[in-house]
């Protein structure tokens, strides 16, 4: 056996010296590796195929998680079952991401009601009853973070540093975190009036659940928030919302709207309240899909 393979090395090396060509057909080596959790047809580790063969791939996501993407020279890098093409050697990431839940989780650090500064959220001032609207926010980490902009840890940061809060945030893939109570006035609406209701001028904050949506708006409507040099840096898959988070919206509104009874004309955006002065969810946020 071993010398066999000697044998073929001289031989090669005769034939490479003397300008022949070898006839042999060549291969190439196709490393498949895994990020997150599933499987990858037709298998991870590294395989040698035979140069210019197109090779079937598919990604098969494990419990609990959905396929994403692939990384690397396939046909379509969004598409679970596709093709790689055997022409050099390569290395393909088959990448899967957590589903949501669909259950409502508190928020990293728990909830809410004692601040960072150390004062209490408020209580609503006739408790649970005093819900009766819903209003639809957008936040996210792109002043400082415009790259990276949609960490969760950083959202409740974000709450101490402007001194605000809010009940519900949902990621981007449509996770729901909670972080203050239903039945406490959290701080997210501040200044602003709806449809001449005396009652709601400013204290909008009593009578509201409010529900980020981690999102980023144009490059005019953000401009102004988080400057020009980090919004020209923003991906502009990063901007506007997901379908995950549509559907978890969806559902949440649903849910708060039997518990606490509140009519559809009752949901509103933070840009509705306080137009000019806030621009969340924005023009990007399509109201269809919930109203
Ligand atoms: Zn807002």
């Amino acid at each position: 056996m071993r010398k066999s393979l000697f044998f073929i090395l001289i031989l090669t090396a005769a034939l490479g010296f003397s300008g022949c060509r070898l006839e042999a057909p060549e291969f190439v080596s196709l490393s498949f590796e895994l990020v997150g959790e599933g499987q990858i047809f037709p298998g991870s580790g590294t395989k040698q195929y035979e140069l210019g063969t197109l090779i079937e791939l598919g990604a098969v996501p494990a419990d609990g998680w959905k396929f994403s993407h692939w990384v690397g020279e396939v046909a379509e890098n969004d598409a679970s079952h596709t093709t790689v093409l055997a022409d050099r050697d390569k290395t393909i990431q088959a990448v899967f991401s957590p589903t949501a839940t669909g259950e409502i989780v508190e928020g990293p650090g728990g909830l809410i009601r004692q601040r960072a500064n150390g004062t209490r959220v408020a209580q609503r001032n006739n408790g649970e009853t005093d819900i009766e609207y819903i209003m639809i926010h957008a936040m996210s980490d792109a002043a400082v973070n415009p790259t990276n902009p949609y960490r969760i840890e950083r959202m409740r940061a974000i709450f101490d540093e402007y001194g605000v809060e809010s009940h519900y945030v949902i990621d981007r893939r449509g996770q729901v975190y909670q972080f203050v109570e239903d039945f406490l006035a959290g701080r997210h609406a501040g200044l602003g009036t709806w449809q001449g209701d005396p009652r709601l001028t400013n204290k909008m904050n009593n009578y509201a659940i409010g529900i980020e949506l981690m999102g980023i708006g144009t490059e005019a409507e953000m401009n102004s928030v988080i400057g020009a040099i980090a919004n020209s840096r923003i991906k502009p898959s990063d901007r506007g919302y997901t379908e995950e988070q549509y559907q978890a919206l969806q559902q949440l509104i649903e849910y708060l709207r039997e518990r606490y009874q509140i009519p559809r004309e009752n949901i509103l955006g933070h840009d509705d309240y306080a137009p000019g002065r806030k621009w969340d969810p924005g023009m990007l946020f399509d109201w269809k899909r919930i109203l």
